[in-house]
């Protein structure tokens, strides 16, 4: 079993902000900024991309709602909302997880890098479309 369906099962403890019977949020242990928070289904799916459409509407409103309560009641000017998928990408904890990190100011310990575009646009919208 993973360690985030440890957690579900309540075999490992945790710090619960919201439950229901399709989806858990916990507070995440790293804390990238007070209040960072982890949104999961309790059915396992180890990615973003494993999980079907169908199963995100709900995932999506309820993140939306934690997230809407956590800025207003931590008195956060905003929030990211930002999903890692698969090793590459980030991703540590293979039982897909939504994360809200609330943002206060611009010292807050989290960045984002944009480069300046090096591709082909239309050719990469053409291997996108392809198939
Ligand atoms: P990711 O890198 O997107 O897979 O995110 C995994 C997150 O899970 C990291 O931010 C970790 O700090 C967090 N994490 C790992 N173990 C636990 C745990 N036992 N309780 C709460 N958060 C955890
Ligand atoms: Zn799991």
């Amino acid at each position: 079993m993973c360690i985030f369906c440890k957690i579900i099962e309540g075999e490992i403890p945790s710090k619960k902000v919201y439950e229901d019977e399709q989806i858990l949020a916990i507070l995440d242990i790293s804390q990238t900024t007070k209040g960072h928070t982890l949104v999961m289904p309790k059915k396992h799916y180890d990615k973003f991309l494993d999980m079907p459409e169908n199963e995100f509407g709900l995932l999506m409103e309820k993140t939306q709602r934690i997230a809407g309560q956590i800025v207003r009641n931590l008195n956060a000017k905003g929030c990211n909302i930002l999903i890692n998928t698969g090793e590459t990408a980030g991703q540590t904890v293979m039982h897909m997880h939504v994360h809200i990190i609330p943002r206060y100011d611009e010292n807050d310990t989290v960045s984002f890098s944009f480069h300046e575009n090096q591709y082909d646009l239309d050719e990469i919208l053409k291997e996108i479309k392809e198939n």
